[in-house]
C-alpha cells in the first residue's frame, strides 16, 4: 500500500521516539489491517513501559530548551510543520482512509482541519501574555506568569487520525511543553506521517514522540502513573476517561478529556427544511456517523415530522457506500466488526419496541465492516438507540410537541458535547441554546469544528476546550510573583 503514496517515505512503521525511529522492542509487532477488507497494511512494533519511559525522559531532557526557545522560534517551527502538513496533504489522507476508512475527499478535509491548528497554535504562541496587578501595598506588585506546564501525554483515538493528534501537539508546542503521543492502535500510520513531517519541520528529538503499540493498559498505565508527565489529554470514551481520570489522580497530573457525546439534533416546526435535512446529512453521516459530536438522535417538532423524515430519505437514497478510496463514495465502513455488531443490536432494539424502518436497516452488502445508512422514525426518548452513542450510520428520529419537551429530552443525558438547534425564529434560538446542557450549540448548521472555536463538552462530554484562543491555556501554568521592595511612586 506504501505505493499509494507520492513520497513512500511518509510510510512510516516503527515508534518515533526521542527523534528516532524504533523499528523493534523485546516485545515483536502487531498487525494493523485496513477496515475495508482486512487486509494486513503493516507490522508495528510493540512498545510497553520501557519504551515509554524512555519517551518521558527525553520528552523530560527536551523540554528545558524547548521553552526556552523564543515564542516567536516556536510558531515558525509549528508554521513549517502547517506548510509541510498542507504540502503533503494527498498522502496524509491517503493514509487515512486507508487505515480509518472514511471517503478520501472527507479525509483531505481533516488534514486542512488538523494543519489548521498547527498554524493557529503556532500564531497563538506569541501572543500568551501574564499579568500586572497593584499590590496590596504601594512598595508591592503582582506579577502574574503564565509557564508551559512541562511533558504532555496525549492518548488520542482512531475517528479523526491527525486532528485529534494536532488539536493538542499544536497548542503544547506552542506553549513550550513535549509531548508523548499514544495514538489509537487502529490508526497509527497516520500520526508516525506527521511525526515524519515534525521531524523534518525542525522539531527537535524529544519534544514530539509517538508510541506505537496495542498492549494499551501498559502504555496508559505508564503514562499516567510517571511522576515526570504533568499533564494528561485524552480524546476518547467516557468510560475510558473515567479510568484515565482515576489513574492520573496518583500523581494528580493536570486532565484534559474530550470524550463521548449524545448530540440532539433539533428541527423546530419554523426551521428551513431542506437547510434542516442538508444540516442531519453532514452532522449525521460524516465519518460514517463515527463522530463525537455527529448527530446522535433527530428530535422534529410533530408538524414538521413527516416532510423532514421524506427529505432525508431522498438524500439518503443518493448517499454512495463503498471503499473510501474510489472517487464519489460517501460513506465508508464502520472501524471493526464490533462496530457493525453494536449498530445491528440498537436497530434491533428499537424495531422490538415499536420503531419504523424508514431505510437500511442492516449490514450492507458490501460485506465485511460496511453498514447500510439507517433511517428509524417513531422513536422514542427510552430507546438504547436514542440514550446511546451510536457511532455508526444509524440516525433515529424522535417526536416533540413542544420547546419544553425538546430540551428535557435533549438535557436527559449524561452527555453534553454538541447540540444543532434549527429555526428561523431568533429569539426561540437564543432561549433553547441557553437552556440546552452542551458545550457546542450548531445553530440552523450541522458543521460546527474550526480552529478558532472551542471545542469540548460539558456533564461526562469532557473536561477542558481544544482550538480557540482558549485552547492553549490548558498547557499553562500560572505563577504569581509577589514583588515588594519597590519605590513606592
Ligand atoms: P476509546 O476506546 O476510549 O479509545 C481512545 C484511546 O484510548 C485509544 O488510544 C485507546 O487505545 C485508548 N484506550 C482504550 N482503552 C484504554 C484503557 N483501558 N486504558 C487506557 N487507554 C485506553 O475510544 P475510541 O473508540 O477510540 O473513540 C471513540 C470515542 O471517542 C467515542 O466515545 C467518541 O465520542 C470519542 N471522541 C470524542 C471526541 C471529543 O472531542 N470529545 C473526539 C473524537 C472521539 P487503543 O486504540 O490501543 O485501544
Amino acid at each position: 500500500m506504501k505505493h499509494l503514496l507520492k513520497d513512500p517515505t511518509l510510510w512510516r512503521d516503527g515508534a518515533y521516539i526521542a527523534g528516532e525511529w524504533l523499528a523493534e522492542t523485546p516485545h515483536g509487532r502487531y498487525t494493523l489491517r485496513n477496515p475495508v477488507d482486512q487486509m494486513v497494511l503493516a507490522e508495528l512494533p510493540r512498545c510497553r513501559e520501557t519504551e515509554v519511559r524512555h519517551a518521558i525522559d527525553t520528552a523530560h531532557e527536551a523540554f528545558g530548551p524547548w521553552r526556552r526557545l523564543t515564542a516567536k522560534r516556536r510558531g515558525e517551527v509549528l508554521r513549517r510543520w502547517y506548510e509541510l502538513m498542507v504540502e503533503n496533504r494527498e498522502d496524509i489522507a491517503t493514509l487515512i482512509t486507508l487505515e480509518e476508512g472514511k471517503p478520501l475527499e472527507e479525509a483531505r478535509g481533516e488534514v486542512d482541519y488538523a494543519a489548521s491548528f498547527v498554524r493557529w497554535f503556532g500564531e497563538e504562541a506569541t501572543r500568551v501574555r501574564g499579568d500586572l496587578i497593584p499590590g496590596v501595598k504601594d512598595t508591592q506588585r503582582i506579577v502574574i506568569l503564565r509557564e508551559p506546564i512541562g511533558v504532555c501525554a496525549a492518548i488520542t483515538p482512531w475517528n479523526f487520525p491527525a486532528a485529534m493528534i494536532t488539536r493538542k501537539a499544536a497548542p503544547a508546542l506552542a506553549a513550550g511543553c513535549t509531548m508523548v503521543v499514544k495514538p489509537a492502535s487502529q490508526t497509527p500510520l497516520t500520526a508516525l506521517a506527521l511525526a515524519e513531517l515534525a521531524l523534518r519541520a525542525g522539531v527537535p528529538a524529544g519534544v514530539f514522540s509517538v508510541i506505537t503499540g496495542n498492549d494499551t493498559r501498559d502504555i496508559a498505565g505508564e503514562l499516567t502513573a510517571n511522576p515526570l508527565v504533568r499533564k494528561l489529554t485524552f480524546t476518547g470514551s467516557t468510560e475510558v476517561g473515567r479510568l484515565l481520570l482515576a489513574q492520573a489522580a496518583q500523581t494528580v497530573k493536570k486532565c484534559s478529556m474530550e470524550l463521548g457525546g449524545n448530540a440532539p439534533f433539533i428541527v423546530f416546526d419554523d426551521a428551513d427544511l431542506d437547510a434542516a435535512a442538508d444540516g442531519v446529512m453532514l452532522a449525521k453521516f460524516r465519518n460514517g456517523g463515527q463522530s463525537c459530536i455527529g448527530a446522535n438522535r433527530v428530535l422534529v417538532q410533530s408538524g414538521v415530522y413527516d416532510a423532514l423524515a421524506e427529505r432525508i430519505v431522498e438524500r439518503m437514497a443518493r448517499l454512495k457506500v463503498g471503499n473510501g478510496l474510489e472517487p464519489g463514495v460517501q460513506v465508508g465502513p464502520l472501524i471493526d466488526d464490533a462496530a457493525v455488531r453494536k449498530s445491528q443490536a440498537l436497530v434491533d432494539d428499537a424495531l422490538a419496541q415499536g420503531a419504523r424502518l424508514l431505510s437500511g436497516g442492516k449490514p450492507h452488502a458490501l460485506g465485511g465492516c460496511f453498514f447500510e445508512p439507517t433511517l428509524l422514525a417513531d422513536v422514542t426518548h427510552g430507546m438504547r438507540v436514542a440514550r446511546e452513542e451510536i457511532f455508526g450510520p444509524v440516525m433515529p428520529l424522535v417526536r416533540f410537541d413542544t420547546d419544553d419537551q425538546a430540551i428535557a429530552m435533549a438535557n436527559d443525558s449524561e452527555f453534553g458535547l454538541a447540540a444543532y438547534l434549527f429555526s428561523r425564529d431568533a429569539a426561540r434560538i437564543w432561549r433553547n441554546a441557553a437552556r440546552i446542557e452542551s458545550g457546542m450549540v450548531g445553530i440552523n448548521c450541522g458543521l460546527i469544528s474550526n480552529e478558532v472555536a472551542p471545542f469540548g463538552g460539558v456533564k461526562q462530554s469532557g473536561l477542558g476546550r481544544e482550538g480557540s484562543h482558549l485552547g492553549i491555556d490548558e498547557f499553562l501554568e500560572v505563577k504569581y510573583l509577589c514583588w515588594d521592595g519597590l519605590e513606592s511612586v
